[in-house]
C-alpha cells in the first residue's frame, strides 16, 4: 500500500514567541526558519504582517525558503466588509504564500468574545477565505477552541469548518486552543469532523496544557487528520504547543506511522533533529532540557554498570531506537556504579585510545570513584572528564599556569547615590617564559575571574577567542558547615560546540575557577593548540 503524505506546519514564529521571556529578533526569526526549512518542515508560519516592526520587515523580504511560508491573521471582523478591513488587506498583501486565518468555532466565544450572532461569524469565515481566492494563495483556517466548541455545540463547530472546506481553503485547522483536551476525544471529533471535510484537509493543532499534545496530534492522525502543526521544541505559551521534534521523530521511527505516512523530513534530515533542537535553544540562550525525547543529552545515557555492559554487547538492549538516527549519541555515563565498561566506553566515545587491560584505566576508575566521593559528578560534566582521562594517560601538555588571583567584591555608594556592588579579579599568569597580569570587572566575582583569566593567554589568546560561558549552575552539597559547592559551567564555542566542565570545594570561587581552568583547557586540547 502506498504511503499518506503527512505535513508539518511550524508555529514557533508565532506560537513559540509567545512564551514567556521569548522575543525574537529578525534575525532569531530568519535563523529558525532556516533551520525548519532544512528540516524538511512544510510549512513556515511567520506571524501577523503588519503586527509589529519585526514581523513587518520579515514580510517585506525574501526569505529564500522551500517551505510554504504563511502569514497568520484574523477573518474580517464582526459587521465589516472584506473590502472594509484593514487587518484583512495587509493579510491579503503580504508577500507569503499561504493565508493562515483564525476562526472562532465556539459558539459561546462567538457570542461573548467576539459579540456577533453565529451566522456572521460563519459569514466572516466564508467571506474571508472566498477573498483570498483572486490572490492565488493556499488557504487555511485555524479552528480556535474547536475542541471546546465541538463539545459545546457540534453543529456549529461542524459548520465552520465544511463553511471554510466548501469555500475553497487547502486546510481546516481543528485548534486546542486551551489545551485541555485529552487524546481520546481528541480521536473521537477529528473522526466526526473527517465526515464532513476530508482527513487530508484537516490538520490539528494541539497545546500541551495536559502534557498530551504529542499524543493529541497522533490521535488526531490516527482518527484521519493529515496536518500537524507544532513548534521546535514545544514552546508556546502556558505549557507549550504540541513538539515538532517529538513528532518528528516518532513520526519518522516508530512503524505505525512510517510504515503508513511519508513527511517532508527525510531520512537524512532525520539525523539534523538533535542539531535543530539545540540550536533553537542556542538561539534562546537557555540550557536545553536534558531529558527531551530523541534529542536530550540524557535521552540516550545509561547510568548502571550491568545496563552499561549490556549495551556494549548491542545497544538495542536499552534503547527503543539508534540515537545516531535523529542525530544524538549514546552515552554511558560514568558514576559510582561504574565498572571498567563504562569507562573504556567514554574513552572510546571521546576518541582516547586506550588497551582494555591497561592498568591506567583501573586507577581513573578509582580516582573518579574517590572524586565522586568528594561531590564531583562527571556524568553531567564530560569534559572534565575527558582532561582526567587525558591527565592519567599524559596527554594534557602544560598550556599556562596561574600561579595567582586576587577576587574582591565591593559594595559603596556611587556618584548618584546609588548603593552598587562591583566585583574585580586580578589573575596572574604564566605562559612559556611570559608572565603576565590581567585584571577585570565584572558583574560578580565569577565573571570577574573569567574575563580576567579570558583576557590574555599571550600565545593562546587565538584559541579561545571563540569560547563564551553559556550556563553557569551551583549547586551545595550536603548541608551545615562542612557544605561543599559543586560548580557546573557550560561553554560553547565559534564552531557551535558544547562542554560541561565541573568544580568542586568548599569555596565557591575556587570550584569555580576549577571549572573555568577545565574549561579553557578543553578548548585549547579540542583547537590542538601546541604545548
Ligand atoms: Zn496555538
Amino acid at each position: 500500500m502506498p504511503r499518506e503524505r503527512l505535513f508539518l506546519f511550524d508555529t514557533t514564529l508565532r506560537d513559540g514567541a509567545q512564551t514567556n521571556g521569548v522575543d525574537f529578533t529578525l534575525h532569531d526569526k530568519l535563523a529558525i526558519a532556516a533551520l525548519l526549512d532544512d528540516l524538511g518542515v512544510d510549512y513556515i508560519e511567520g506571524g501577523y504582517p503588519g503586527a509589529n516592526p519585526v514581523d513587518t520587515e520579515l514580510f517585506g523580504r525574501d526569505r529564500g525558503l522551500r517551505a510554504t511560508f504563511t502569514a497568520f491573521g484574523m477573518t474580517r471582523r464582526p459587521g465589516r466588509s472584506t473590502a472594509n478591513d484593514p487587518g484583512l488587506a495587509a493579510l491579503l498583501d503580504a508577500r507569503a504564500d499561504a493565508i493562515c486565518y483564525v476562526a472562532k468555532t465556539w459558539d459561546y466565544h462567538v457570542r461573548v468574545a467576539l459579540e456577533t450572532t453565529l451566522e456572521d461569524n460563519l459569514a466572516s469565515i466564508r467571506d474571508s477565505v472566498r477573498a483570498a481566492r483572486p490572490k492565488g494563495r493556499e488557504v487555511l483556517l485555524d479552528c480556535e477552541h474547536f475542541f471546546d466548541g465541538y463539545k459545546a455545540n457540534p453543529s456549529y463547530a461542524l459548520a465552520c469548518a465544511r463553511t471554510a472546506h466548501e469555500e475553497g481553503a487547502r486546510w481546516v485547522v481543528l485548534c486546542d486552543t486551551n489545551g485541555g483536551t485529552l487524546p481520546h476525544e481528541v480521536e473521537v471529533i477529528v473522526k466526526a469532523v473527517t465526515a464532513v471535510v476530508p482527513g487530508d484537509h484537516v490538520g490539528i493543532h494541539a497545546h500541551n496544557d495536559t502534557e498530551q499534545a504529542v499524543a493529541n496530534s497522533l490521535a488526531a492522525v490516527r482518527a484521519g487528520a493529515r496536518q500537524i502543526q507544532g513548534t521546535l521544541n514545544g514552546l508556546g505559551e502556558r505549557c507549550g504547543n504540541a513538539n515538532l521534534v517529538s513528532l518528528i521523530g516518532n513520526l519518522k521511527l516508530k512503524a505505525e506511522y512510517s510504515g503508513n505516512f511519508d513527511i517532508g523530513v527525510t531520512d537524512d534530515k532525520l539525523a539534523h533533529l538533535t542539531r535543530a533542537s539545540r540550536s533553537l535553544d542556542e538561539i534562546l540562550n537557555r540550557a536545553g532540557n536534558r531529558h527531551a525525547p530523541y534529542v536530550g543529552d540524557s535521552a540516550f545515557a545509561t547510568k548502571a554498570g550491568i545496563h552499561a555492559s549490556a549495551i556494549l554487547k548491542d545497544p538495542a538492549t536499552y534503547e527503543h531506537v539508534r540515537p545516531e538516527a535523529v542525530g544524538n549519541r549514546r552515552k554511558l555515563l560514568v558514576s559510582d556504579q561504574a565498572g571498567r565498561s563504562n569507562v573504556l566506553a567514554e574513552l572510546e566515545r571521546v576518541g582516547i585510545a586506550v588497551e582494555r587491560d591497561d592498568p591506567r584505566v583501573v586507577r581513573l576508575l578509582d580516582v573518579i570513584k574517590e572524586r565522586e566521593a568528594v561531590g564531583y559528578a562527571y556524568e553531567a560534566a564530560d569534559a572534565s572528564f575527558e582532561l582526567l582521562a587525558r591527565r592519567m594517560l599524559g596527554r594534557v601538555p602544560q598550556y599556562f599556569d596561574v600561579t595567582q588571583f586576587d577576587v574582591n567584591v565591593e559594595q559603596r555608594v556611587n556618584a548618584i547615590g546609588e548603593r552598587v556592588t562591583v566585583s574585580m579579579a586580578v589573575v596572574k599568569v604564566t605562559v612559556g617564559d611570559d608572565k603576565l597580569i590581567s585584571a577585570a570587572e565584572g558583574n560578580g566575582p565569577v565573571n570577574a575571574l573569567d574575563l580576567a583569566l579570558r583576557k590574555d593567554l599571550g600565545k593562546y589568546q587565538t584559541y579561545i577567542k571563540g569560547l563564551n560561558l553559556t550556563d553557569y549552575r551551583v549547586r551545595i552539597l550536603n548541608a551545615g558547615t562542612e557544605a561543599v559547592t559543586r560548580v557546573l559551567i557550560e561553554s560553547a564555542d565559534e564552531n557551535g560546540e558544547r562542554w560541561t566542565t565541573i568544580g568542586v570545594s568548599p569555596n565557591i570561587i575556587d570550584a569555580s575557577f576549577q571549572a573555568l581552568m577545565d574549561s579553557i583547557v578543553y578548548k585549547l586540547v579540542k583547537s590542538g593548540a601546541p604545548a
